[in-house]
């Protein structure tokens, strides 16, 4: 027995835990700082903390109405029909979902370069094949419909991201827009917002009710601080909503998830002190980092080092986690994610002491 053909398939990498960072250095996890996945620092709002421990005795029972409640309450504060949410386990459950909606085998899907790999990931898990478009350090990794049309061949799904993870650059409206009308009408463009609640910019859920072939994803995993839940949703546009019945995994989004996400819409004031602690983050890193840095709408910053590996390795020794941004395919930078004040504060300390040791081992090795 053995199962289907999988070496296509690379296994995802989730940077380690805070736990396992710790016991492996001998260091108490209240001492790490972990800013290396994009986390809320400030966790999720209090009224969610609440409804997470009152779902817990409803437990027992399948979540039926929690999932219509939810659905709703997004149709509304989003200006859409219920039927155009589909409510999933994290933005990954609605990229599968979308997936599972569109590719039959074999079908091409486009995804950015260096960028998120669930997407590569989730059309191989439908049978699909994946293609790339290049963001470049050269411009800043700057986001325009041409960068993507050049490599575009037909294929089935476009993903794009704005902000982009890891690079934080965003796709303009207007390029949106010429993307949407560059790609033939059974090419899905699938706009993943799990970042733009820390953007100036506006969500692209407008455009729906005139783009038939548009998705936007959603999550409570960043601004929301949900991560550990597992809830997302797409929004589609009301010509093929109905897909959801026939491809969804029935209550795969867990009651004490849904009930979560309900309450933390309910709490606007902590996602607005959550966006603003990132911003001011996100400055503090630009301005203090010594390393070029790239302008970010997210809530973590990319920075060139050198030697990603090397820096992320260093720092992790001083308690102070970052993401090598290496399996992004981008190995001469770090991601650092916004953290509270302090973390902010130390891992930009760190980072600079590990950053100037880095470059001065190089050079030793280069004289050499
Ligand atoms: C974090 C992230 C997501 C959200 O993932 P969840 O499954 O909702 O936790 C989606 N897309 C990108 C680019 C991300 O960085």
């Amino acid at each position: 027995m053995r199962p289907r053909d999988l070496s296509a398939n690379a296994p995802y990498d989730p940077g380690r835990g805070v736990e396992e960072v710790a016991r492996e250095l001998g260091l108490d996890p209240d001492d790490l700082v972990k800013l290396s996945s994009n986390e809320n620092p400030h966790g999720p709002s209090p009224k969610a903390v609440e409804a997470i421990r009152e779902a817990a005795g409803e437990a027992g029972v399948y979540p039926t109405a929690a999932h219509a409640d939810l659905t709703e309450k997004l149709a509304d504060r989003r200006g859409v029909d219920p039927e155009q949410v589909w409510v999933t386990p994290g933005a990954d459950g609605a990229l599968d979902y979308l997936s599972r909606a569109m590719l039959e085998p074999d079908d091409r899907v486009l995804a950015p370069e260096p960028g998120f790999s669930y997407y590569g990931m989730s059309a191989r898990y439908h049978h699909g094949t994946v293609g790339t478009y290049p963001l470049s350090k050269s411009d800043g990794f700057a986001q325009t419909a041409d960068g993507v049309l050049d490599a575009y061949d037909g294929e089935r799904m476009i993903h794009v991201t704005t902000p982009h993870n890891p690079t934080g650059s965003e796709l303009p409206r207007e390029e949106l827009l010429a993307l949407l009308d560059g790609v033939a009408d059974h090419t899905l463009v699938v706009v993943d917002e799990a970042y733009v609640e820390f953007s100036e910019s506006a969500s692209a859920i407008d455009l729906l009710a005139g783009h038939e072939n548009l998705a936007v994803t959603r999550t409570f995993s960043k601004a929301y601080g949900l991560a550990g839940l597992r809830i997302g949703y797409a929004v589609v546009p009301p010509e093929w909503a109905d897909a959801f019945a026939r491809v969804n995994t029935p209550f795969a989004a867990s009651a004490v998830a849904l009930a979560a996400a309900d309450a933390a819409l309910d709490d606007g004031e902590h996602v607005e002190r959550s966006v603003e602690s990132a911003r001011w983050a996100r400055e503090h890193i630009t301005e203090n980092l010594e390393a070029r840095t790239y302008d970010s709408a997210a809530n973590f910053v990319l920075a060139d080092v050198g030697d990603g590996t090397a820096v992320a390795e260093a720092a992790k020794e001083r308690g102070v986690i970052v993401r090598d941004t290496s399996s992004f395919g981008l190995p001469g930078c770090i991601r650092v994610s916004c953290g509270t004040e302090s973390e902010t504060r130390r891992a930009v300390e760190t980072l600079n002491e590990v950053v100037a040791e880095v470059d001065a081992a190089a050079d030793l090795e280069a004289e050499a």
